[in-house]
């Protein structure tokens, strides 16, 4: 059988091709010479797997998509305490290239505006490196994201470089409130040559995968960042990645996402896919229009928002039953599925409810698919309370779901 997801993604394009509305950004004249027409989307999963339809393997720059994934390794590299002393995590409900800061602190208030991106770009990898070994750090850990190695674009940087003016103004100011502490004029050239890293549908896709999977890269398996630097990224990106219209996407679109002035756009929803869409012409917000649309239609058509979650805690508990008599009687609680805090409270609660009898007790966790922290917690507290009151508990757990401490 043929996979039904290519169908799918070739039927949505066509359904959005004739939509010819937008415009190129012109402000950097090498994207305004882009062809209008090019269009693709792309759905990487979590263990690697790639569907694409259209122009996937076109390249086009970066630009501001690359903004979460330079904030990823600032965090990673600079710790959460030095990058949010210079950068917020508040929408600013601005455009992209707006030159504000905030008033007392003269942070700038998220990284995903221009003064927060240059204000990060500056932060990643040590110190003390020179603005060259910086640009190479950022380019491969854009390159790790994606799981191949990404160059920069000679062209556009230069292009773009010689348009600048508001990006070096936006440093200057940052410069005079001492948020950035070196020349400005360095800081924006490096900034505008991560802007310059040239990918395509295919490569943003995986680059999304990864922060969906956890910032494991699901084609190499490396851990390109730590989980929790993903969270942070995936919040702001969630609140602050399209710019003025963020409060419009979080509800229509729900998925967390960044778009870029050269027609890049893409979404990572957790746990589940990364989505990348491509498609020049861009609303007056500088977002993509057609993919915009692509992604309003892939969030209705497969349930993509984060805010629509099934109640899967109603199906932990497979089964609750009594066995054999006497001394060997055993009650027997066959748990499945992932189970998190609303799931382990539904173990909790039916335990309680069942008040056991029986001497013996098993929890059969082999059809556990996953057990967070602090499920496993409680849990342990359950097993913990029952043999506290005389019962013998039992664990069967072949994937070792629980860790080592409960069983004995
Ligand atoms: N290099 C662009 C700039 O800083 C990126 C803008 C964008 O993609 O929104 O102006």
């Amino acid at each position: 059988m043929k996979s039904i997801i290519p169908d799918y993604l070739d039927e949505a394009l066509a359904q959005v091709a004739s939509d010819a509305s937008g415009h190129l950004a012109d402000y950097i004249p090498e994207l305004a010479a882009a062809n209008p027409e090019r269009l693709a989307a792309v759905f990487a999963t979590t263990d690697g797997r790639l569907y694409g339809a259209g122009d996937v393997d076109t390249a086009f720059t970066i630009q501001s998509i690359s903004k979460p994934f330079a904030y990823a390794m600032a965090l990673d590299d600079a710790g959460f305490d030095a990058v949010l002393a210079k950068v917020g995590v508040e929408p600013s409900g601005e455009a992209f290239n707006e030159i504000s800061l905030e008033r007392d602190t003269g942070r700038p208030r998220n990284p995903m505006i221009n003064a927060g991106a240059i204000t990060v770009h500056a932060l990643v990898g040590s110190p003390q490196l020179t603005p060259a070994e910086r640009v190479a750090r950022v380019v491969d850990g854009l390159s790790a994201f994606a799981g191949r190695r990404l160059e920069v674009d000679e062209a556009t940087c230069v292009s773009e470089m010689q348009n600048a003016h508001r990006n070096l103004a936006i440093a200057h100011m940052l410069r005079s409130h001492g948020i950035l502490t070196e020349d400005p004029t360095v800081v924006v050239d490096g900034y505008i040559r991560q802007c310059s890293v040239q990918v395509t549908a295919r490569d943003l896709a995986m680059m999304a995968a990864t922060l969906a999977n956890g910032g494991v890269n699901p084609l190499t398996g490396d851990q390109v960042v730590g989980a929790r630097v993903v969270r942070q990224v995936l919040s702001v990106m969630a609140t602050c990645g399209m710019y003025d219209t963020a409060g419009d996407w979080a509800t229509q679109v729900g998925i967390p996402a960044k778009s870029g002035v050269a027609g890049g756009l893409i979404g990572a929803l957790p746990g589940q896919v990364g989505i990348a869409t491509f498609s020049p012409r861009l609303d007056p917000h500088g977002n993509s229009v057609r993919g915009i649309s692509l992604f309003e239609r892939f969030s209705s058509d497969m349930g993509m928002h984060v805010m629509e979650v099934p109640a899967t805690t109603r199906t932990v508990i497979r089964s609750n039953r009594a066995s054999g008599s006497g001394p060997d009687a055993t009650r027997v609680f066959e748990l499945q599925g992932g189970i998190r805090f609303a799931g382990a409270e539904r173990i909790v609660r039916e335990v309680v409810d069942t008040a056991p009898t029986e001497p013996r007790l098993a929890f059969d966790l082999a059809m556990v698919s996953s057990i967070d922290d602090v499920a496993r917690r409680m849990l342990r507290e359950v097993v913990y309370r029952l043999r506290s009151e005389g019962h013998h508990v039992e664990i069967a757990d072949p994937e070792s779901v629980m860790g080592d401490r409960v069983r004995a």
